[in-house]
């Protein structure tokens, strides 16, 4: 990457975080060129010159338009290459075919940074898409970096800066929140949101086309600015999904990631003949790789304001223990609900708590957890019962509730715990249940922490913030990696490559799964009937019986799989059977498998290599059902053992293997190390576009296990491109 900074930048950089370059061009100028102002009120030129102006921008303003002399009382150019001064960044809002000539003349005249608001590329079909590719490929270059094009303008609120290059109508303050929506639309509503939760924000973009900057780049400009504390993300399309990983990976651990993805895939409806394929294209999969890299998703713009705007006044819980602190019962059920639906746990006050509460509280009110002052409740005693509670050494946050009584104010409440809290280190939210009136009178109010309006959102708040702290503090975990017969697999992945990619026969699949640790029940496979007798004696008995062709995929759809075979007379009434509903469903046996019979639990191992996200493993309970109960998880090697212990506690599957009702508990060792081979097999080899093994058997504890079913698809040459 080349030096193309406009001002210094190295003092920014620090060794793990490489800095994207240029940037500060666009976020940081001395001057602004505003290329298409006008002083027509309601036009965008008109806007973006009037926003300027609006918050005080502390550089020089430049505007140019070849038809006017002066706008806004400052003289304007009519190009550009007419100024004299140093421009650092130009905000472009010229009409599109204007928009190339506009940034070559940017580039003659030395400036570094673009905020291009034109409409009309890559969004409105191929020829907007190929103008896109020219300005795009200019841009790139002349070593410019460019935001847009078909974007709202950026704002950098810092009050060195005070910079508002955009045509919204709402301003923006100045706050802890970088935000970058993809959406200039909705851009405008985001700032709406903040400005009546009295939020602000060190830079927010609009981010359009992503033509040249990335949310990447832009997860990579807020990394260690020690001004921006939360981040926030609205995406439709991850551009580069695996360097999002790797950097929201590491960001997460300093500070909190909130991303609200719409648009439902990531891997786009592709069909998969795989367990592992489908659902790894659904929208199970996305959350799994947000969770893995510790971002916080939400659904909605609006539940991504209820958690900003706690994260931005509050501390995060050092626990999951939740008091609660109410005037009236029936919301205090609520919140109790919501609490422990959230994954959360009340807390166990301690006697002391309890004494001391008691000794200003009527006898009527309830001293357990949710403490229920009732409706009688003064302001005074809501902030003594809130003190109180944050003192306990068992609370580790509070949500206090309001519903508005006949003879205390919610104002005088909301007061009291403002008093009270202060500079708490615990987390503290409140839910008023009051009339619009308090609402109202809330927006006047200077900055303060968020006021929800009924239980649910404040315990979903509570859950992202202790979720939050728990990423951030959790180790690394233990990451190990297996001997495997590498040059073995590389081979039988090599010879079907060379055909053009596809699924392996089923003789190398169970090859590729040994070579790599996997302990597998070895098919035998049989092409003439006559010899499975004497061939069923080798493997011994029980075994089961499987018919074998190229055209079944799932051999029990059709009646291709018998069980429990335990002599030669079963095994040929099991074949009668079998060749007759086989024949029933129309499918070709090209030969049968044999097989010793396998006990214990079935589970699924998976894989897929998204060559846009890299490897991703899932498993869960296996066997026929898998596609039904859904009970899986998805993780993102390289992943830890301990990472992958806590995922497979939250399945059912998880519950089965630990025994149930007297049943021995499974082999969880066993199965979290055939996950652990399984993600370094797909890890090592891209090529391996997606593998099922369906069924792992898992003995019990101690004894092991075996693959008895395996599937591996191999990309062709071209698209096994694993780009990073
Ligand atoms: P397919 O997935 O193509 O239908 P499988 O080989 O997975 O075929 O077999 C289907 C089911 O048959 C398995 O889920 C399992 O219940 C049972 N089965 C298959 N092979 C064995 C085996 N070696 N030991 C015990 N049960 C088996
Ligand atoms: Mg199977």
């Amino acid at each position: 990457m080349r030096m193309v900074g406009c001002r210094p930048l190295a003092s920014h950089r620090k060794r793990d975080a490489p800095r994207p370059e240029g940037l500060d061009a666009v976020f940081r100028p001395r001057s602004i060129a505003v290329v298409g102002a006008s002083t027509r009120a309601h036009s965008i030129g008109g806007n973006l010159l009037s926003n300027l102006f609006r918050t005080g921008f502390t550089g020089k303003i430049f505007p140019i338009n070849p038809h006017a002399a002066v706008l806004h009382s400052v003289k304007c150019y009519s190009s550009v290459l007419d100024v004299p001064d140093e421009i650092d960044c130009a905000v472009v809002s010229v009409p599109k075919e204007g928009v190339l000539d506009v940034v070559a003349q940017c580039a003659r005249k030395g400036i570094r940074g673009l905020v291009v608001i034109t409409a009309g590329f890559k969004e409105v079909g191929p020829e907007g898409a190929e103008l896109e590719r020219r300005l795009t490929e200019l841009v790139a270059r002349k070593g410019m970096r460019m935001i847009g094009p078909n974007c709202m303008g950026v704002i950098n609120a810092e009050p060195e800066y005070a910079m508002d290059a955009t045509f919204s109508p709402t301003p923006a303050s100045y706050g802890p929140l970088a935000f970058a929506s993809q959406s200039g639309a909705l851009g405008v509503a985001i700032l709406n949101v903040a400005q009546s939760l009295k939020l602000g924000f060190t830079q927010f973009v609009s981010m359009g086309n992503k033509a040249n900057v990335s949310a990447n780049d832009m997860l990579l400009y807020w990394e260690n600015d020690p001004r921006t504390r939360i981040v926030a993300l609205y995406l439709e399309s991850f551009g580069n999904p695996r360097r999002f990983v790797e950097i929201t990976r590491r960001i997460t651990k300093k500070k909190p990631v909130l991303v609200v993805k719409s648009g439902r895939t990531v891997a786009g409806a592709r069909a998969a003949s795989s367990h592992t394929g489908a659902l790894a294209a659904s929208e199970v999969a996305i959350d799994a790789v947000l969770e893995a890299c510790g971002v916080s998703r939400s659904d909605t713009i609006e539940e991504l304001f209820d958690l900003a705007s706690a994260l931005a006044s509050q501390p995060l819980p050092k626990g999951d223990r939740v008091a609660i602190l109410t005037n009236a019962g029936g919301p205090a059920i609520m919140a109790t609900d919501a609490v422990i639906q959230q994954g959360l746990r009340l807390a166990e006050l301690s006697a002391r708590t309890k004494r001391r509460l008691s000794s200003f509280l009527p006898p009527e009110a309830s001293l357990a957890n949710p403490v229920d002052m009732i409706a009688s409740a003064s302001d005074v005693n809501y902030g003594r019962a809130a003190k109180i509670l944050l003192e306990d050494r068992g609370v580790d946050s509070l949500l206090v509730i309001n519903v508005t009584p006949v003879l205390y104010g919610p104002r005088a409440v909301w007061d009291a715990i403002m008093d009270a809290t202060r500079g708490a280190e615990k987390p503290v939210l409140s839910v008023f249940m009051a009339n619009e009136e308090f609402y109202d009178e809330a927006r006047s109010m200077p900055s303060h922490p968020p006021i929800y309006r009924f239980p649910e959102p404040a315990a979903r708040v509570l859950s992202e913030m202790w979720k939050i702290g728990r990423w951030q503090k959790k180790p690394r975990g233990t990451f190990r990696r297996f001997r495997m017969r590498k040059d073995a697999i590389a081979k039988i992945l090599a010879r079907r490559r060379r055909r053009g990619g596809g699924y392996l026969d089923p003789g190398d699949a169970f090859s590729v799964l040994a070579a790599a640790g996997i302990p597998v029940a070895r098919p035998v496979f049989v092409r003439r009937e006559s010899r499975l007798p004497a061939q069923a004696e080798k493997v011994g008995y029980p075994l089961v019986l499987k018919a074998s062709g190229e055209k079944i995929v799932h051999k029990s759809d059709v009646g291709g799989v018998a069980t429990g075979i335990r002599g030669a007379a079963e095994l040929g009434a099991a074949l009668a059977r079998m060749k007759k509903d086989l024949a029933r469903h129309g499918a070709d046996a090209d030969g049968y498998i044999l097989q010793r019979e396998a006990h214990g639990r079935e589970l699924v191992v998976g894989a897929t290599n998204d060559p846009r996200i890299g490897p991703l493993v899932m498993f869960g309970l296996g066997g026929r059902y898998v596609e039904i109960f859904k009970d899986v998880k998805f993780v993102l090697p390289p992943v830890s053992r301990e990472e992958v212990l806590e995922s497979l506690d939250r399945l059912k599957a998880g519950a089965l293997l630990a025994g149930v009702r007297g049943e021995p508990a499974g082999d969880r060792e066993f199965l979290v190390e055939t996950i652990l081979r399984v993600g370094q097999l797909v890890t090592d080899f891209p090529e391996i576009a997606e593998m099922d093994v369906n069924p792992l058997f898992v003995a019990r504890r101690g004894r092991g296990g075996l693959a008895v079913d395996v599937r591996i698809r191999v990309s062709g040459r071209e698209s096994a491109a694993n780009g990073s």
